[in-house]
């Protein structure tokens, strides 16, 4: 069976673990140790960092549903195990931190749906369910109110302008993909990305 560059490192990692338990030593472990002992229990998944187009792949470690660490994944075609210094600081998208420097899982965070309606000043919390109902409801009656087979010149355009779609670089290029053949069989030609993918 052939050894990926993960499987490599995880052997590497219980060779040494292995070694020092061995050993009897009592030394101050080194920081790469630590690491290791701090996602030993952490459950594991695999994403995508969302600052760029180059859509490096990373590893997400979660404990008790708080992220506990973010790295290279080096399984990923594209990036191979590396990032960039934005790419290396993502945990912190996730985080506050107080003078000292500790960190913390950020309060503001958003992690329910938020509602306002049409001159609401209020908001309401809704739940997904709603949410999807109310978007595929929207669309669906824009579309058919704004769809234009013909323009003003009679070339066949089969399209509507009143309904755009704005990508997350959080999606990868196969789910992109589907994304962009869903908007296109709606019509859409108000198509874009913030990583422009
Ligand atoms: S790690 Fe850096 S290069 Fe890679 S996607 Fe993130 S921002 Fe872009």
């Amino acid at each position: 069976m052939p050894l990926t560059r993960r499987d490599f490192f995880k052997v590497s990692g219980m060779v040494a673990g292995g070694m020092l338990a061995g050993s009897g030593s009592d030394r101050v472990l080194e920081a790469e140790e630590y690491e290791s002992l701090r996602i030993e229990y952490a459950e594991e998944s695999t994403s995508i960092c969302p600052f760029c187009s180059v859509g490096c792949g990373v590893i997400c470690h979660s404990q008790d549903g708080d992220l506990v660490n973010i790295e290279g994944d080096p399984d990923h075609p594209i990036s191979e195990g590396t990032l960039c210094s934005k790419g290396s600081s993502l945990i912190n998208m996730g985080k506050v931190y107080d003078e000292e420097g500790k960190g913390r899982k950020n309060p503001g965070r958003v992690t329910r749906v938020y509602y306002r309606e049409p001159h609401g000043e209020k908001w309401q919390v809704k739940d997904w369910d709603w949410a999807l109902e109310k978007i595929a409801e929207r669309i669906k009656n824009t579309r058919d109110e704004t769809f234009e087979e013909v323009d003003e010149e009679g070339v066949t355009v089969n399209r509507t302008t009143s309904i755009a779609h704005l990508g997350s670089a959080m999606v990868n290029n196969e789910e992109n993909y589907i994304f962009h053949k869903l908007t296109r069989a709606l019509g859409l030609v108000n198509i874009d990305h913030c990583a422009r993918l």
